[in-house]
């Protein structure tokens, strides 16, 4: 196949290029490096199937040949980074999507969605299924992202009814590992990157609150089978291990045997910060036969061995 991937130099978009790839397919990624970097696709520049179009996917998208699949993976993750983009941020989920789509359309491609567990926002029924419509203020700071993902799942699914264009919608959950950016304010690179350096841990709020984190092999499975699903709907990715924020820093403590500890700052918590997150599987363990298969402290192993070796921080 010949595939199309939005946001290929990010975290999650490099290491699907890597797959693709792997997989003998043919790879464009299309990235305006607002968040990502070239350098998570450096070691792949020598290969002649992967081709890198720096672009802003807010504008018109130009693909000579034909493609066989778009996946729309561009847009800021991190609420710290789409805090400091928001327009940019629903500009990516709302015009950016409607660009990819219409690419799809014009190809005949299947088109993938890069869709969140931010649609729930803080959720009110937990673990949260795909049936659950979510609770989120559309006026908070963190709207600027969970609306303009829920703004792409409508989008995506209208181009599915009235142009029967083949659709996948991914709702991926908290995800970690190797290719991060240290800087990128998300909890595991923040905790991993404070661990290194010997600082404390800084916990937002009463560290009561809960997420699940997926380590980032087998998110990159569940895609990889949804993309060869014949799944339209949405579909939730996430690794179903909940635990609160505070227990993570005391794992992350104890694997790197941090003396700082940890700090505890409650002015530092985002307002309409979730309370609790944790995927319901049972549709992807059902239709795409996956579930995670790393546990959290091997994947933070993993992670921190990566992060290490970029700092240069030595045992
Ligand atoms: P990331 O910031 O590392 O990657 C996003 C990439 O999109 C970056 O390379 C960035 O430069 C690019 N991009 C942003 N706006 C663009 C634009 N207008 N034109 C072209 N490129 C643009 O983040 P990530 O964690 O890899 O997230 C990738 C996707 O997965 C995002 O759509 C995100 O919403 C979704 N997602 C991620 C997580 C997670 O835990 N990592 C969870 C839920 C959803
Ligand atoms: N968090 C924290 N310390 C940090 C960074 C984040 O306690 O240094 C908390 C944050 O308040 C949130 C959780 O960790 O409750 C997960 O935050 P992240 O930014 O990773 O992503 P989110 O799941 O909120 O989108």
């Amino acid at each position: 196949m010949r595939i199309l991937v939005t946001g290929g130099a990010g975290f999650i978009g490099s290491h699907l290029c890597d797959r693709l790839l792997q997989e003998g397919h043919q790879v464009i990624a299309v990235d305006n490096l607002i968040t990502g970097a070239r350098a998570n696709l450096e070691h792949l520049s020598s290969r002649t199937d992967l081709s890198f179009i720096a672009h802003d996917v807010t504008q018109y998208i130009h693909v000579d040949g034909p493609l066989d699949a778009v996946l729309h993976f561009a847009s800021p993750a991190s609420p710290v980074d789409y805090l400091r983009v928001p327009i940019q941020t629903l500009k990516v989920g709302a015009l950016g999507t409607h660009n990819a789509l219409g690419l799809a359309k014009a190809k005949g491609a299947r088109f993938m969605l890069a869709s969140t567990s931010e649609v729930y926002g803080d959720p009110q029924v937990h673990p949260q299924p795909e049936s659950y419509w979510g609770h989120v203020n559309p006026i908070g700071p963190r709207g600027v992202y969970d609306e303009a993902k829920r703004f792409a799942e409508a989008l995506t699914m209208a181009y599915h009814r009235v142009h029967a264009v083949d659709t996948r919608i991914a709702r991926i959950f908290n995800t970690y590992g190797p290719r991060m950016r240290l800087d990128d304010g998300r909890v595991v690179p923040n905790f991993i990157g404070q661990a290194l350096r010997r600082e404390p841990l800084t916990v937002y709020g009463d560290g009561e609150q809960t997420r699940s984190f997926c380590y980032i092999d087998d998110l990159i499975e569940g895609i990889y089978r949804l993309l060869h699903s014949h799944e339209t709907g949405p579909v939730n990715l996430g690794n179903p291990s909940e635990m609160r924020i505070l227990e993570l820093a005391h794992l992350i403590v104890r694997l790197t045997g941090n003396p700082a500890g940890i700090v505890m700052q409650s002015e530092k918590r985002i307002e309409g910060d979730p309370r609790t997150r944790q995927p319901d599987i049972r549709k992807a363990q059902r239709v795409l036969g996956w579930e995670p298969q790393v546990g959290l402290e091997e994947g933070i192993q993993r992670t921190s061995a990566w992060f290490r070796e970029r700092i240069g921080v030595r045992d």
